[in-house]
């Protein structure tokens, strides 16, 4: 493609993609790594009672711009496969037990990851009447991503410790 059709293009569609952001640089110890992953991961994400602002900070992440799949993750369809759980959202009354089991179906070594403030530590809904508590509270949480929705380059970053890449 010449290089004035490109730009012609890039002016139409704007920005499709970006480069890679520097690795994370906090301490390597403030987080275990998962060398037994081997550098990829599979991802399944739970949504527990979320607005769905998480979800769409989510979908960003493995969508052309961020594209978390340049660091050895992959969104899957079953907790069975998976060794991340995204979770979002406060923790409904109704979906206390599904997540026990979600975690509980995730084969170990697992990282459960709470993705937003709600998740974190219940946000906006935390007093809601149907509001069973946030993640932590339910199950282990091994790395926290706090935000009301968080950007998804620290969706990345924390997918990134994981992979290690
Ligand atoms: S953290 Fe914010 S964006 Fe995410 S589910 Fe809660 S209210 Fe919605």
């Amino acid at each position: 493609m010449s290089s004035s059709r490109l730009a012609k293009l890039i002016w139409r569609t704007g920005r499709v993609a970006q480069p890679a952001p520097e690795a994370p640089t906090e301490p390597a110890d403030t987080f275990r790594t998962y060398p037994e992953l081997a550098g990829s991961a599979q991802v399944r994400h739970v949504d527990c009672g979320s607005c769905n602002g998480c979800e769409v900070e989510v979908g960003a992440v493995f969508g052309p711009v961020y594209d978390a799949e340049r660091y050895g993750t992959r969104l899957v369809a079953s907790p069975r496969h998976a060794d991340v759980l995204l979770v979002t959202g406060v923790v409904t009354h109704n979906m206390r037990e599904p997540l026990r089991r979600t975690v509980d179906a995730t084969p170990r070594p697992r990282v459960v990851v709470a993705v937003g403030d709600c998740a974190v530590d219940g946000g906006l809904f935390r007093d809601g009447y149907g509001v069973a508590g946030f993640v932590e509270e339910v199950v282990g949480v091994d790395l926290t991503v706090p935000g009301c929705p968080p950007e998804p380059e620290a969706i990345v970053a924390a997918l990134r410790r994981v992979t290690g890449r």
